[in-house]
C-alpha cells in the first residue's frame, strides 16, 4: 500500500540520552486497523527530574548560552534540513501515530521544517533596543533566554504543533521540555532523533511521552521550568495555567474552539462550499479551529445546504495511506465513540441528521475508528453540539437573517479561536471580522496558514500568540540596562565631600 519505515522503538530521550521509560506503560496504536505499533513505558516524575537537570546544566554551559544568535541559527537549520531528508518517514509514522493521511502528514513535517527555518531567520534578524535616555547616559534594553521550557502538546498534529513551539524556545536560547500526548508518542521521539542528529549539544532537548498527571504535572510545577507553552483542551489548560500562576511563570495556552463560518447570499457557492469541507471535515475534524457551527443567510440557506450535503457525501473515507483519501479514520477508538455519544444526544435532542451521523458501512473499513462525515440541522444555537467542542467530523448549520444577528450568534459562545465569513463584499467581511471576537479570521478562504501570522485564541480558546516575529520574544526576558555616560558621581551623595 506504501512504503514503510520502522517506528522509533519507544525508548525516551531524557536529556540527551535514550532511556526506557519507568511511567505508565504507553500503548501506541494504528487507528486504521486497531494494529499495535509500540508499547513503551511513559515518563516518570522521576525520569523527568532526571531530564531537568541535565537541562539546568546545558541551558548554563556557556557551549550554548554563550553563542550568538547567528551560531545557534545554524542548528535550527540543521535541524530543519533533518526534518526535510525524513519527510517521508515522519509521514509514516505520524500516519501510524494518529490515523492521518499520509498526504497530510507529509505537509505537517514540510511545514515543521519551514518553522525551524523561519525562526532561525528571525533569529538572525532580531535586533535589540536602544531607547531614548532622560538623561546622561545610555538605556538599551536586551533579551536572553529564560532558562528551561516546558512545551506540552495535543495528539492532533503533533510534529507541526512540536515545532511551533520548539523552534522559537530553542531559538531564544533555552533548553526545551517536550511532553507529546499519549495517544501520538512516536514522532516527537522522532522529532529526537533528528534534533540530536543536528548536532544540538546534549540536554537542551528532551522528548518525554507520558501520564498529564505524572510527568506532564512535573514539568509545570518544577521550579527550574520557568515558562511553559501548552496546546490542548479547555479544561486541562485552565487547570496548568492555575498551577503557572502559583510559581508567577509565564503560560501560553493554545486551546479549543468552536469557530462560526457565515455564508452570506452573495457568495462564490463552489468557492464556499469547498470551504467549508476543508475546514471541518479535513484532519477528520480533529481540528482546533476546524469550521464547526455554520450560519447561512436564510435566502439560499435551503439550496445551499442541499449542495452542501451532496458534497459531503461525496467526500472519499478510507485508508490513511490510500492517496485518494479525504477523510481518515480518527486518533482512535475511544475518541470516536465520544464523538458518537455526542452525536447521539443530539439526535436524542432533537437533532435533524443531513448526512453521516455513524461509522461507514463499508466492511473495508470496520476494524478502523471511521466515522461519516456529519451535518445536523434543527438545533437552537443553545444545543450542546452547537456550543461544545466535538473535535470530530461534525458540523452544525442554521440559518440566519442579518448582519447583526449572525454576529451576535457567533459571538455567543464561550471559544474565540477561528470565523470564517464567506462573501463578494468586501466592506462587508471587514465590518463582520471586526466584530466577532476571535484569533483569526478566514475570508473566502479557510484555514490557511504561514508561520509569519500570528496565531492564538480569545475567550476559552486561550492566551498568548505563537507563531511571526514576535514568537521567539515570548520565550525570552527583557533586561534593562542604564549606562551613565558622565563619569561624575551623583550629586544626591554629597561624595566625595
Ligand atoms: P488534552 O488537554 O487532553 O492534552 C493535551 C496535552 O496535555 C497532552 O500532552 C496531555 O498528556 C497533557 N496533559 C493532560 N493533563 C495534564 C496535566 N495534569 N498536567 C500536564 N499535562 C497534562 O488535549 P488533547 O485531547 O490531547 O487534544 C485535543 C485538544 O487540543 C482539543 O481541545 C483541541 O481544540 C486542542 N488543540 C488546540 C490547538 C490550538 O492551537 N488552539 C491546536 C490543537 C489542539
Amino acid at each position: 500500500m506504501t512504503e514503510t519505515h520502522e517506528l522509533p522503538d519507544g525508548r525516551l530521550y531524557v536529556g540527551g540520552v535514550w532511556e526506557e521509560g519507568s511511567g505508565a506503560e504507553i500503548v501506541s496504536t494504528f487507528s486504521a486497523d486497531g494494529s499495535l505499533n509500540r508499547r513503551l513505558r511513559g515518563a516518570s516524575r522521576a525520569d523527568g527530574e532526571r531530564a531537568i537537570a541535565r537541562a539546568v546544566a546545558a541551558q548554563a554551559d556557556p557551549a550554548w548560552r554563550g553563542l550568538k544568535p547567528h551560531e545557534r541559527a545554524r542548528f535550527l537549520h540543521r535541524i530543519a534540513d533533518g526534518i526535510e531528508a525524513n519527510v517521508a518517514r515522519i509521514a509514516f509514522i505520524q500516519s501510524r501515530d494518529t490515523g492521518k493521511t499520509l498526504r497530510e502528514t507529509g505537509a505537517l513535517a514540510a511545514s515543521a521544517a519551514m518553522t525551524f527555518r523561519y525562526f532561525a531567520a528571525v533569529l538572525e534578524t532580531m535586533d535589540e533596543d536602544m531607547t531614548t535616555p532622560r538623561g546622561d547616559y545610555l538605556t538599551l534594553s536586551v533579551h536572553e533566554p529564560l532558562g528551561l521550557v516546558a512545551a506540552i502538546t495535543p495528539w492532533n498534529s503533533p510534529i507541526a504543533s512540536d515545532a511551533q513551539k520548539v523552534a522559537p524556545a530553542l531559538a531564544a536560547g533555552n533548553a526545551v521540555l517536550l511532553k507529546p500526548a499519549s495517544w501520538s508518542p512516536l514522532v516527537a521521539l522522532e522529532l529526537a532523533r533528528i534534533v540530536e542528529a543536528a548536532g544540538l549539544p546534549p540536554g537542551l532537548f528532551s522528548v518525554l511521552p507520558g501520564a498529564g498527571r505524572e510527568v506532564g504535572n512535573l514539568l509545570v510545577e518544577h521550579p527550574a521550568i520557568r515558562r511553559l507553552s501548552f496546546t490542548g483542551g479547555t479544561s486541562t489548560g485552565r487547570m496548568l495555567a492555575l498551577q503557572a500562576a502559583q510559581k508567577l511563570m509565564p503560560a501560553s495556552l493554545e486551546l479549543g474552539g468552536k469557530s462560526p463560518t457565515i455564508v452570506f447570499a452573495d457568495a462564490d457557492e463552489d468557492l464556499a462550499i469547498a470551504g467549508i469541507l476543508f475546514g471541518i471535515f479535513s484532519s477528520t475534524g480533529q481540528s482546533c479551529i476546524a469550521g464547526s457551527r455554520l450560519f447561512v443567510e436564510r435566502s439560499i440557506h435551503d439550496r445551499f445546504v442541499a449542495r452542501l450535503v451532496a458534497a459531503t457525501q461525496a467526500l472519499r473515507v478510507g485508508h490513511p495511506f490510500d492517496p485518494e483519501t479525504q477523510v481518515a479514520p480518527m486518533v482512535h477508538h475511544d475518541h470516536r465513540a465520544d464523538v458518537a455519544a455526542r452525536v447521539q444526544a443530539a439526535r436524542e435532542a432533537g437533532a435533524e441528521v443531513l448526512c453521516g451521523g455513524s461509522a461507514p458501512d463499508d466492511p473495508a473499513l470496520e476494524a478502523g475508528a471511521y466515522y461519516l462525515p456529519t451535518i445536523l440541522a434543527g438545533l437552537p444555537d443553545s444545543a450542546p453540539i452547537c456550543r461544545e467542542e466535538v473535535f470530530g467530523p461534525v458540523l452544525v448549520v442554521t440559518p440566519f437573517d442579518s448582519e447583526d444577528e449572525v454576529i451576535a450568534r457567533s459571538n455567543d459562545n464561550d471559544y474565540g479561536l477561528a470565523c470564517g465569513i464567506w462573501t463578494r463584499d468586501f466592506p462587508r467581511a471587514w465590518r463582520v471580522g471586526r466584530a466577532i471576537t476571535t484569533g483569526t479570521v478566514w475570508v473566502n478562504t479557510y484555514k490557511q496558514f504561514s508561520i509569519s501570522t500570528p496565531f492564538g485564541g480569545e475567550k476559552e480558546s486561550g492566551t498568548g500568540r505563537e507563531k511571526g516575529r514576535a514568537g521567539i520574544r515570548a520565550y525570552m526576558a527583557q533586561k534593562s540596562f542604564y549606562v551613565d555616560l558622565t563619569g561624575r558621581p551623583h550629586p544626591w551623595a554629597g561624595w566625595p565631600a
